[in-house]
């Protein structure tokens, strides 16, 4: 095995053709592009343990790829930066690179792939195993400071077990992730770089992160912590239908994390609480067969006995359907179909799955993935300003990154 740690001996090591920084899901997939190469790089990685995200992804069992990943499922200032690296790397190269080294995909929802039968653990393994195979060194513990940037050299300057050290080659690929979980390693070193350099950054925000509710608003949904119902969820930019969870701060689940990556401060969001359905309609069937019937118990068709029971604040959800006037069916169409919610902020980058924001892609070729103006330096993975949907797609852009850069070490 080749991953060295605190205590090993790293003298001798030789330079490379090109040095990673980042043994994460870009880093990992371009060493072993490069190695199948022929190509020799050393991986330069702060943690202890090279893939630490990939290890806790997907609740520890790696949601490695969406079946539908497109450009389409992307957040950037260029929406069509990526597809040149999505045609280089495709979905199905993804699942046939896996299933070479005996993990085949287990489909979850929503085109979801999911290792089946393995998890995270295995599938960081594939990389170390093929790293190992083909002699591409991970030197772990080791926090790049700084980088040197000469003509047609990169002399990269880390510090390993207390002592500062450098190494130097002539390719050098950035893949030091997005500042999500600090406490797993998440530096900012790509935008440092960036801003030493002058390279352009997007804006940086925390996405795919659950939403906080302060005010008057505060208890009602921290009565519902717990709970779980299935939405239509939208602003002016886009529509999700999957499920809210509340919780004693406020929202999260699966679309309200999808949302949170097209939000912005002070901007409401709208909730279909009963999407595809519509109550009225349902309330005009039930008055004129089984007008007896309260409208909770028609309520309670729909969402958990909580639910019902709060939406009572604002519902006559103790009268009979018969019994509803206009108003109150209007009323009742409203806080179903036209429910708004206006976050007070998120829960940030400790709570974030990716960054929004990142390295303009305007500073880097779209082919290559080579920065315009530092001949023969990268950035590839979420430190780019790529930003996926929840479900895979974050992980299918960092291994077509890597794959494209690998080609052009
Ligand atoms: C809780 C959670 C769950 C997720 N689940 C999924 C999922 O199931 N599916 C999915 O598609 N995406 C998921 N993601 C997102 C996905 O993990 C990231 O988008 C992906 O890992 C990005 O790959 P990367 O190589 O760019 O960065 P990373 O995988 O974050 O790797 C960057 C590496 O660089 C290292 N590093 C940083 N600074 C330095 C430095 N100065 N010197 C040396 N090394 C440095 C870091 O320690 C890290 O190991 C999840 C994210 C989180 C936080």
């Amino acid at each position: 095995m080749l991953i060295l740690h605190k205590n090993n001996n790293i003298n001798g090591l030789m330079d490379a053709d090109a040095i990673i920084i980042g043994a994460g899901a870009c880093g990992l997939m371009c060493a072993v592009q490069a190695g199948y190469l022929g190509k020799k790089v050393i991986l330069l990685e702060k943690s202890e343990k090279p893939g630490a995200k990939i290890l806790i992804s997907g609740g520890g069992r790696c949601n490695y790829t969406n079946l539908f990943a497109s450009d389409e499922q992307f957040i950037s200032a260029n929406k069509h930066f990526i597809k040149s690296a999505f045609n280089q790397w495709t979905v199905e190269d993804t699942v046939g690179f896996f299933e070479t080294y005996g993990i085949s995909g287990k489909e979850k929802t929503l085109g979801q792939l999911f290792p089946d039968g393995k998890n995270a653990k295995d599938v960081v393994a594939v990389f170390t195993e093929i790293c190992a195979d083909f002699g591409q060194q991970i030197i772990c513990d080791a926090e790049v400071n700084d980088i040197v940037v000469a003509e047609s050299e990169f002399t990269i300057q880390y510090t390993r077990a207390g002592k500062s050290r450098q190494l130097k080659a002539p390719k050098l690929l950035i893949a030091t992730g997005g500042l999500p979980i600090p406490k797993m390693g998440a530096t900012d070193f790509a935008l440092r770089f960036a801003r030493k350099h002058q390279l352009n950054i997007i804006e940086t925000a925390p996405a795919l992160v659950p939403l906080t509710i302060t005010g008057k608003d505060e208890e009602w949904y921290a009565q519902l912590s717990g709970n779980s119902v299935f939405c239509e969820v939208s602003n002016d930019q886009i529509t999700f239908e999957e499920n809210i969870l509340f919780t004693h701060w406020g929202l999260s689940g699966p679309a309200i994390l999808q949302i949170s990556s097209y939000w912005r401060r002070g901007e409401e969001i709208n909730i279909d609480l009963l999407p595809r359905q519509n109550i009225t309609e349902q309330l005009e069937q039930e008055r004129s067969s089984n007008g007896k019937l309260l409208l909770s118990t028609v309520l309670n068709r729909h969402y958990p006995r909580k639910f019902t029971e709060a939406m009572g604040k604002f519902l006559p959800i103790e009268k009979q359907v018969a019994s509803l006037t206009r108003g109150e069916i209007e009323l009742i169409h409203n806080r179903i179909h036209l429910f708004k919610v206006k976050p007070a902020g998120d829960k940030g980058y400790d709570k974030a799955e990716v960054m929004r924001g990142g390295i303009d892609t305007s500073e880097l070729s779209s082919k290559t993935l080579e920065c315009k103006r530092v001949p023969g330096l990268f950035f590839g993975g979420e430190c780019v300003d790529i930003t996926g949907w929840l479900g895979g797609y974050n992980f299918q852009w960092a291994w077509a990154s890597g794959f494209v850069i690998a080609q052009n070490l």
